[in-house]
């Protein structure tokens, strides 16, 4: 089975690229990928991941590892999860940073009181267990770790989900401050539009495996042209709008051990047409950097 399929883009430095869709769209398969932590079963078969010179795909795994959190960091979802329980978050920081930029413990404490306070945590709180922190405070200290080494690019995969509005906003502002202040390159990967708009430069839409729609955010998001991003972005309520509830789009995301032919939302599309059945849509160029995967943005000839 092809989790992704023929997904390309570009991240250029101090950028930040949303991948959004449903979940199994392939958003995080894409994302882990880039530095080769997939599940025991995934492989990546085909392709390039090039980054300053190198080929992710194909390099060797001992060159990867210097590459893994010094260069580019992840910050995981469910920070209670990724966290040890039974380790003080001091100890948990510093030995990101003992690891990967050989220092002994002792010397890493100075950094892990700078990474605290950079990201809002009061450094008197370091010897304090993951469980006496609450859920946004364990997100801020991921993203302390994810910042150990200062690496140029951070992943966030769904670094919000499972936290209150409020909490969410607070910590997708501070991943924009640290995004702005540290000239970091970000991909954050997240089934929430909303969440996307707020922070992200460039958005891809994924279905499928595929890259259903790529561009600017603002534009995605003011003028889609993928009837799949049309369809997700009319399932949001509209607080101005009747209490009636949002349309959605009926139907399940494809089954990717056997994807439909032709277009891979064909069967949920409600202007599909004959040639979406049979015929799997390229990439359109519908504005220069927005292209769009639908037989409809192909150019007139
Ligand atoms: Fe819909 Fe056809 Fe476009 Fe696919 S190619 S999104 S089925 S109109």
């Amino acid at each position: 089975m092809r989790a992704v399929d023929d997904v390309s883009w570009k991240l250029e430095k101090g950028e930040s690229l949303g991948l959004a869709g449903e979940s199994g769209c392939g958003k995080t398969t894409t994302a882990l990928s880039i530095i080769r932590l997939l599940p025991k079963n995934g492989r990546i078969i085909d392709g390039h991941i090039r980054y300053s010179g190198k080929d992710l795909a194909t390099i060797k795994e001992s060159e990867l590892r210097r590459i893994r959190w010094k260069h580019i960091a992840i910050v995981f979802q469910g920070a209670m999860n990724a966290l040890n329980p039974v380790k003080r978050i001091s100890w948990q920081i510093a030995e990101a940073i003992a690891l990967h930029d050989n220092m002994s413990f002792d010397e890493a404490q100075g950094r892990v009181v700078e990474l605290l306070e950079l990201v809002g945590i009061n450094p008197s709180r370091k010897d304090e267990y993951p469980h006496e922190f609450s859920g946004g405070m364990r997100q801020r200290v991921m993203i302390a770790m994810a910042l150990a080494c200062r690496p140029k690019i951070i992943i966030a995969d769904e670094p919000v989900t499972a936290l209150d509005v409020m909490i969410q906003a607070q910590i997708l502002e501070l991943l924009t401050k640290l995004q702005k202040e540290l000239d970091l390159s970000m991909i954050l990967i997240s089934h929430d539009l909303s969440v996307i708009a707020q922070t992200c430069n460039n958005v891809a839409i994924m279905y499928g495996g595929k890259i259903a729609e790529y561009g600017p955010a603002e534009e995605v998001f003011l003028d889609p042209q993928h009837p799949y991003t049309q369809g997700l972005l009319r399932s949001f309520p509209d607080i101005y709008g009747p209490r009636d509830l949002p349309p959605w789009i009926p139907g399940q995301p494809p089954n990717l051990l056997a994807p439909p032919d032709g277009c891979r939302f064909h069967e949920r599309c409600p202007l599909a047409f004959a040639e979406c059945l049979v015929r799997e849509p390229p990439l359109y160029e519908t504005r220069p950097g927005h292209l769009a995967s639908c037989h409809l943005r192909a150019p007139s000839t």
